[in-house]
């Protein structure tokens, strides 16, 4: 283990020579963002990228349940016995039109899945993702003497909808490929300001779920209510309803969220129309406390029929996704012990911070299979400017965050320490 504050300095000198050509990489893939399915671009270039640093790579990994093919990349880099390493970034983009008023900013629009033209932008930072493993794919490449094993580098497609690694692990990954001893993972975050870390052991983020309900009223004239049963009401009681199964329902020991994030229903305002649908998404770190947030909707969705006097055959629908679920991202505690380590060492102590669990979501953790059987870590990686983040945090405010259309990293001091730490971590985890 002496050897390491060494490698750490090879890797420190290699990253400065390669550090303008990846913020290069980094503009050009913010500026070309790709929804969730259509990444081909994304996958070109990170598997061009990677193949030009020596690893044997694969395009086109991953099958969805429609029998679509996924632009997944998997990268090997074969370096004698030892463990193997699975390192992965996502590449989708996010249906949002940037506003950062950056001058690699993303113009780009596309389709969605239901056709509509939307913006599109890196709101989730998969860019730093992937450009920080390029960098660390390069560092590794070039330090191959002081590491051995197999190192698995992963582009996975569709973070954001919940089924890229899904689809990847139906593509027979881990047959084809090789079944990693573990897997790491980080994402940045506008928590910290860059050149930080974060880490958590045990449960990191919340597990998602996606419900769908449809309450079906009898439609009529506006002026009418009486001669109909209005969804429009009876959405709102259930609404409020809802917001007892956390307070009311739920272990207070067990952090959940219910949230209804659509909600439609009618045309005009003089037509009380047959149905109003809303989509839900529930955070659960528990099975226990997903079921009792399926069981709450179920009960609230059908008491407020009732209370209305809604025939049977007309009973709210409840829709949960299996297909839209995440499962809770556990971050392995023996494996965060290791990498928090290493990341202290590559940082120090004071850059590297113990976080609490999020009530976000991610399908890294099916990497690591049914039961946790191969160890996952995910880390945060510190984005925002630091003078910034210090100016927000004087005046109690937070800078934006992922998933708006100001979130910005600052990309020189966020990439350089996306791949010091994520070079470092890779470096110790391939010694035994
Ligand atoms: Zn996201
Ligand atoms: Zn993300």
């Amino acid at each position: 283990m002496r050897i390491l504050p060494i490698v750490l300095a090879l890797t420190t000198s290699a990253f400065a020579q390669d550090l303008p050509d990846l913020i290069n990489i980094y503009k050009d893939l913010h500026a070309h963002p790709e929804l969730s399915h259509q990444e081909s671009r994304t996958s070109a270039l990170l598997a061009a990228e990677l193949r030009k640093a020596g690893y044997t790579v694969t395009e086109h990994v991953g099958k969805y349940p429609d029998g679509s093919q996924a632009y997944g990349v998997v990268a090997l880099l074969e370096n004698g016995p030892g463990p193997r390493l699975l390192i992965r970034t996502d590449l989708d983009a996010l249906p949002i039109v940037e506003e950062t008023g950056l001058t690699y900013a993303s113009q780009v629009r596309a389709n969605n899945p239901a056709g509509q033209d939307v913006g599109v932008m890196h709101a989730c930072g998969h860019d730093i993702h992937i450009t920080t493993m390029i960098g660390t794919a390069r560092a590794l490449a070039a330090q191959k003497s002081q590491w051995h094993g197999t190192l698995m580098l992963i582009g996975q497609p569709s973070e954001e909808t919940i089924d890229g690694a899904k689809a990847m692990l139906a593509d027979h990954l881990y047959e084809r490929f090789g079944t990693p001893d573990m897997a790491i993972a980080l994402h940045d975050t506008n928590e910290h300001p860059a050149g930080t870390v974060g880490i958590t052991s045990g449960p990191a983020l919340s597990g998602a779920t996606a419900v769908d309900v449809t309450i079906r009223g009898i439609g009529g004239h506006g002026s009418r209510p009486d001669l109909g049963k209005d969804p429009i009401v009876m959405a709102a009681e259930f609404i409020v309803q809802l917001q007892t199964i956390v307070s009311r329902q739920e272990d207070p020991r067990d952090p959940a969220v219910v949230t209804v994030g659509d909600i439609h229903a009618g045309t005009k305002r003089n037509i009380i129309p047959d149905e109003a649908k809303m989509e839900l998404t529930l955070r659960a770190f528990s099975e226990k406390a997903r079921e009792t947030e399926i069981d709450g909707i179920r009960h609230a969705a059908k008491g407020v029929a009732v209370s209305a006097g809604v025939p049977d055959d007309h009973a709210p629908v409840v829709t949960v996704f299996d297909n839209e679920t995440a499962p809770v991202t556990y971050n392995d505690p023996a494996l965060a012990t290791r990498v928090k380590s290493s990341l202290v060492r590559a940082l120090g102590a004071k850059q590297v911070i113990d976080d609490q669990p999020q009530m976000g979501s991610e399908d890294f953790g099916l990497f690591g299979l049914e039961g946790h059987k191969i160890p996952t870590v995910l880390f945060w990686l510190g984005a925002m400017d630091p003078a910034k983040f210090a100016a927000a945090q004087s005046q109690g405010l937070e800078l934006p965050g992922l998933h708006t259309s100001h979130f910005e990293p600052v990309p020189e001091s966020t990439l350089r320490t996306g791949v010091q730490t994520m070079t470092t971590a890779a470096l110790a985890l391939l010694q035994n």
